[in-house]
């Protein structure tokens, strides 16, 4: 890249068996279109002088309103049948951090994450607490089956089944949603999570991500994704990354922080420090999934170790790109 955009978004939907034979075509076109919808949303806040914070708020938003990802409505079901949602969200200019894990009733969980910086004297909060915390902060609560998606229930069905463990009843005023958008949901495997990261006018970075966890999990459980360092790390000094796949190997590598480490310290380029994690260290491990980053100046690269990864990148003076497949740019 010649010279530093003025800002750069790179925005991923989750990673995993995401391939042209298992999408249908209007299952694409959905979620290429969701993706160009929520890198807009941040775009948008960027392009306006924006922080990146509220850039990669915004974007996420978008993404945790839409049935087709597993975060927010849509979120993947426990094996209980609950939606148990976790988020983080930090500001690479200061290393402030806030986390949420297990919320149940609260809207827009990268919100809530946003607010235990700025109303609390602590980054993570857990369960009953955390979702009383964000009401308390004035976050939209909603009835826990806004976030079910007839989809989802039947990935608990087959995971379940699979398990031999039975199956939940079903929550009560649950829609039987089979046609509309969230019939185009497509079952990617365990992951799904979504995902942020920012640089803006000012220099700053910052990621967030979002995510219902994974399928079939058990009550309780919690992955990488609301973990600071696991799942989401920003840090001028180095980038900013978020990541989606399973949880449990990217918590004992650390990747978020691991891949801010070896550029802050190491001065490896953005892609070769996500590719090193990714395609080396994680799958060394046995663990699948993916990443996406952007530095302060200006480098954005994603790197995954799944058949796909639903992704978006838009920078100042460069188009917006989209990629679903592995073989995309
Ligand atoms: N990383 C998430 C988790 O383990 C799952 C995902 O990315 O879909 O909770």
């Amino acid at each position: 890249m010649a010279t530093r955009p003025g800002w750069a978004l790179v925005a991923h939907g989750g990673a995993g068996e995401i391939t042209r034979g298992r999408l249908s075509p209007a299952q694409d076109a959905a979620y290429r279109a969701a993706m160009s919808l929520a890198a807009e949303a941040g775009a948008g806040v960027l392009r306006a002088g924006g922080s990146a914070m509220d850039a990669v708020e915004a974007a996420i938003q978008v993404l945790e309103d839409d049935p087709l990802f597993n975060a927010g409505r849509g979120a993947a079901f426990t094996a209980e049948g609950r939606n148990e949602l976790d988020a983080s969200i930090m500001d690479g200019a200061t290393l402030r951090a806030g986390a949420v894990a297990g919320l149940v009733t609260t809207r827009h969980p990268i919100s809530a994450a946003r607010a235990v910086i700025d109303g609390s004297a602590h980054v993570m909060l857990g369960g009953e607490g955390a979702d009383a915390f964000a009401r308390s902060q004035g976050l939209e609560q909603v009835d826990p089956v806004y976030f079910f998606t007839e989809r989802r229930w039947r990935a608990l069905e087959k995971g379940l089944a699979k398990l031999g463990l039975p199956v939940p009843a079903r929550p009560t005023g649950a829609p039987d949603d089979v046609s509309g958008k969230a019939a185009l949901v497509h079952e990617e495997g365990k992951h799904g999570t979504v995902g942020v990261v920012a640089l803006d006018a000012h220099g700053n970075v910052a990621a967030g991500t979002s995510t219902g966890g994974s399928s079939t999990k058990r009550w309780g459980r919690v992955g990488d994704s609301p973990i600071i360092g696991a799942g989401t790390y920003a840090s001028n000094r180095g980038c900013a990354v978020s990541c989606t796949g399973a949880g449990e190997y990217f918590i004992r590598l650390g990747v978020a922080h691991e891949i801010n480490a070896l550029v802050q310290h190491k001065g490896l380029s953005l892609q070769a420090a996500a590719d090193h994690v990714i395609q080396d260290e994680l799958t060394a491990l046995g663990g699948d999934g993916g990443v996406i980053c952007v530095a302060p100046d200006g480098q954005m690269a994603w790197s995954f170790n799944t058949t796909g990864m639903y992704r978006a990148r838009i920078a100042e003076g460069e188009p917006l790109v989209v990629g679903v497949y592995k073989d995309e740019a």
